[in-house]
């Protein structure tokens, strides 16, 4: 999870401003925190708070005061027993060359390992991210640049990161050699962008020009761009999930609008799996795309059965704890003349735990729908992600539990029919045409990368 956003050459002082509007079109990727630092090619300056991008940079002198030409920015997700203003991004520390910042979208998978070996050669630790693990790497490095500090770094490292990295005066990108989280590569006028989604350039009205490679390592400087592959090739493991659930479909991720396989989901779903229904309604706003290519194929036609409310912030106030499934009715509300007297099908992009998807069920009945039928446009969940992802443990995750048998039972609808992993893998092929590359899918199949296992112990430590 997370997103992150960075600038290197912007008109005079404006770096910040273009990094706050790319985190603001990124904060679905993360909602706990939000901070930037920014360089005028001598001092740094930043601003981190726990909230919405809106919250964070609501006095207009939270931009102002960030100046200069290059800027780094992140939107941290909230993770389990890690929320905490300690672990803020960008990090920002001193080192014996001068400020270091990062942002790290992604989750390693030896933070442990290398945590321990640096804290008994004497390293203090802030934060309890694994992001500080490669600060330090860094930090520690004798290498004569920091180019090759971060290379050297980098290859210490195992798992999941697409990085911004920043020093007074230049701007290193790297992603990591299996390519799990996108990060884009855009251009401003004279102005390099990079962000973890391409929906973040169309705010600045920047273009996108590609994708940073996997392995791949970019410095940006006075000097221009330089561009090389800093780890030997391994198989490419894009994370699936970003399509069918986190990335925005209006970004284009791993070679393709997120809106056109999305959709392919929800047709390939419906030729599966369709069902006698009425009417076709989303869960907003992930799954709206899946549930238009669905109805379609289906030939059912598509209604707005449910209306989500985005504005409930962190500090709002519940009237009433004890009103039953008050969590899930401030966020969603039904449309009676929808529901009314009609077989309802209802597309969601994935289970969980479940829990939300029992309660949105129990909605639809109480507004007056006759039959619900579930249509999920990816496979069950049955394992953890450890490269990102917060999904909770295998027990936290119902389908690792109970057969769709008795989760239709449980969830007390008419039916429930997941796309197969075949299909989910056929509709996302449309994707790869270019990059030579295949998808993780672990967490449907538990057949996690071999180059970069699981380890169970940093499941908590994800960005
Ligand atoms: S395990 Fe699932 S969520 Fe995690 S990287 Fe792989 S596909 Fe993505």
């Amino acid at each position: 999870m997370c997103g992150i956003f960075g600038v290197f050459g912007s008109p005079k002082n404006e770096a910040a401003k273009w990094t706050y509007y790319g985190l603001y079109a990124q904060q679905h990727r993360g909602q706990e925190s939000a901070g930037i630092v920014s360089s005028d090619g001598e001092n740094v300056f930043s601003h981190f708070k726990m909230g919405l991008v809106s919250d964070v940079f609501k006095k207009p002198s939270s931009i102002e005061n960030l100046k200069g030409s290059l800027a780094i920015g992140h939107n941290r997700y909230s993770t389990t027993g890690t929320s905490n203003e300690f672990n803020i991004q960008p990090l920002l520390v001193k080192t014996r060359f001068g400020s270091l910042s990062i942002a790290h979208n992604g989750n390693l998978v030896n933070t442990i390992e290398l945590r321990q070996k640096l804290e008994e050669q004497g390293s203090i630790f802030r934060t309890s991210t694994d992001s500080e693990v490669i600060v330090h790497l860094i930090a520690k490095s004798q290498k004569a640049t920091l180019e090759e500090r971060v290379i050297e770094a980098l290859l210490q490292v195992k798992g999941a990161y697409s990085l911004l990295i920043m020093s007074e005066n230049q701007l290193i990108v790297a992603r990591d050699p299996n390519g799990f989280k996108p990060l884009s590569y855009g251009r401003k006028d004279k102005s390099i962008v990079f962000a973890s989604e391409s929906c973040a350039f169309d705010l600045i009205d920047a273009e996108f020009v590609r994708e940073v490679e996997p392995g791949e390592i970019i410095v940006v400087d006075v000097n221009g761009i330089k561009a090389r592959k800093f780890a030997d090739e391994v198989k490419k493991t894009f994370c699936i999930f970003e399509l069918i659930y986190f990335s925005r479909p209006d970004s284009r991720v791993f070679g393709e609008f997120v809106d056109k396989v999305r959709r392919k989901f929800g047709k390939f779903l419906a030729i599966e799996n369709n069902s006698v229904s009425d009417v076709v309604i989303s869960v907003p706003d992930s799954s709206n795309t899946a549930a238009l290519g669905y109805a379609s194929t289906a030939k059912i036609k598509f209604e707005i059965g449910l209306i989500r409310n985005h504005y409930i912030g962190r500090t709002f106030i519940h009237p009433d704890q004890n009103m039953r499934d008050l969590g899930v009715k401030l966020k969603f509300n039904t449309v009676g003349g929808v529901l009314k007297d009609r077989r309802v099908t209802i597309v969601d992009d994935s289970i969980v735990r479940g829990t939300t998807l029992k309660k949105l069920a129990k909605l639809l009945r109480n507004a007056g729908a006759r039959e619900v039928h579930v249509r999920i446009s990816s496979p069950p969940v049955r394992f953890p992600c450890f490269y990102g992802m917060d999904f909770p443990t295998s027990k936290e995750l119902v389908a690792n539990q109970m057969t769709i048998k008795e989760m239709t039972a449980w969830l007390d609808v008419d039916s429930l029919s997941y796309l197969s992993i075949e299909n989910t893998l056929e509709a996302a092929k449309i994707s790869l045409q270019n990059s030579n590359g295949e998808f993780c899918d672990a967490c449907f199949t538990g057949n996690y990368p071999e180059n970069v296992p699981p380890n169970e112990k940093n499941i908590f430590q994800k960005c």
